[in-house]
């Protein structure tokens, strides 16, 4: 069946919501009509509902398995902090995120930053142009931690990296250019520091109401929520949310994530004695052992597809193989040593790899803040203050504006 006529036949509109009407309903409507409705409290949804509050905004925070929760992107144990990239406007933004994530910490007495360092090596001669390029664009951005290393500088500082067959490597040590968070506790310690400061969250699964091209409503399956704006950071469920609009502009993926352990009594692979590493085009990146979770190592797999509300979470036996193999080579002191843990996590893309903070079209009180595109964490804390600030009205940064738009394309 063409999915155009499957929606018709299902009741979805154009959004691809249900249009169950309030009275149709068996619920209650809420009598404490709050301000603003945030779905979803991963980086995204968290942030935003932060800055909210802060701004003066009521805000309620709905997540249906909880911040942090083992389905959603942002629940892992690590994520990268790094300025990276081409556009200035995301090097602003991590900066301005890194300068966030620091103020957290500082209000909360948790540690959420570590000081890593980021270390992006290559088979390719040709990136040391590129990094010593990059190097000085992120200077004129004030990032001055950028080295461009050769083979040799890397085997004297890390001699448990096998640099066999690396040609350069581009280093960031610390900062908004090479740092890791502890991610799940990030984005459970802002949560805790939204409801310090009145914020309300509930765990429940929120189902937009709409009538008349309009969202009236927050469906959790017992009563209706209303408010005067109603925000979308489902992450890899936004597309489940509104499928007529966002099925074709975005795309899920698996990520697998294993954990290999240390050998006994040796600290070599261990934060802060190894940075977090990257091999271009070996399709591997991974993270020291932090918090004796073990050495992490990310795979990308073939390209996929992900349920997150339904898929198992389990490596299978070809990436064990290709994980042991890469790392027996590249990290010769973990031959031999078993998986200790594993994560299988996913990412989601829009059709130009930039996030989507826009209105729902045709709409003035509904938000869409998501499509983090695999880079989307260390993004949350500027993001999320930029969704807020539309959402108020507020003086905002015209570049976020332009680069976030829903666009047109499908894929
Ligand atoms: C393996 C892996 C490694 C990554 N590495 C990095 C990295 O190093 N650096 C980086 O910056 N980014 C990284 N990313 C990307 C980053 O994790 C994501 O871009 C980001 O976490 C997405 O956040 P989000 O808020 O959009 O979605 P999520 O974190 O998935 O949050 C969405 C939330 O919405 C809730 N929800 C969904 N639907 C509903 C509903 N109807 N009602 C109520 N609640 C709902 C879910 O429970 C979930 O908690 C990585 C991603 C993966 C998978």
């Amino acid at each position: 069946m063409k999915r155009r006529k499957f929606l018709q036949l299902s009741g979805m509109g154009a959004l691809g919501v249900s249009l169950t009407s309030f009275s149709q309903k068996k619920i209650v409507e809420t009598t404490n009509s709050t301000e603003i409705i945030v779905v979803g409290a991963g980086t995204f949804g968290v942030w935003t509902a932060y800055h909210l509050n802060q701004m003066g905004a009521k805000v309620t925070l709905l997540d249906a398995y909880g911040p942090g929760n083992s389905r959603a992107s942002s629940g892992g144990e690590t994520r990268l902090i790094q300025a990276d990239n081409d556009n200035d406007t995301y090097i602003e933004s991590a900066l301005r995120s890194y300068q966030l994530w620091k103020n957290i910490e500082e209000i909360s007495g948790e540690q959420i930053v570590l000081s890593t360092g980021r270390l992006a090596m290559s088979s390719n001669i040709a990136h040391e142009h590129q990094a010593l390029k990059r190097q000085k664009q992120l200077e004129r951005q004030g990032i001055n931690n950028t080295e461009v290393l050769s083979q040799d500088e890397i085997r004297y500082r890390w001699p448990q990296i096998n640099s066999e067959g690396i040609a350069t490597a581009m280093y960031n040590g610390g900062g908004a250019s090479g740092s890791t968070f502890l991610a799940r506790k990030g984005i459970q310690t802002v949560a805790k520091e939204f409801e310090k400061n009145g914020g309300k969250l509930k765990i429940a699964k929120g189902i937009p109401v709409i009538k008349n091209g309009r969202v009236q409503g927050i469906d959790i399956g017992n009563e209706v929520l209303k408010s005067q704006h109603y925000v979308f950071a489902c992450g890899s469920w936004l597309s489940k949310v509104f499928p007529g609009l966002l099925l074709p502009k975005l795309k899920v993926e698996r990520r697998d994530v294993l954990f290999v352990g240390t050998p006994a009594g040796n600290s070599q692979f261990t934060y802060p004695n190894i940075p977090e590493w990257s091999v271009y085009g070996s399709g591997f990146y991974g993270f020291p052992n932090i918090k004796e979770r073990g050495f992490k190592v990310a795979i990308y797999p073939d390209h996929n597809t992900f349920d997150p509300d339904t898929d198992e979470r389990l490596i299978n036996h070809y990436q064990v193989k290709r994980t042991h193999d890469f790392v027996k080579h590249r990290f010769p002191a973990l031959k031999d040593q078993p998986i200790v843990e594993s994560r299988v996590c996913q990412v989601t893309y829009s059709t130009d790899g930039n996030f989507i903070i826009d209105k729902l079209p045709a709409s003035e009180n509904t938000w869409i803040v998501g499509a983090g595109s695999g880079h989307g964490f260390k993004h949350g804390p500027a993001m999320g203050e930029h969704a807020a600030k539309r959402i108020l009205r507020k003086q905002i940064n015209t570049k976020y504006t332009n680069l976030f738009k829903l666009k047109e394309k499908n894929f």
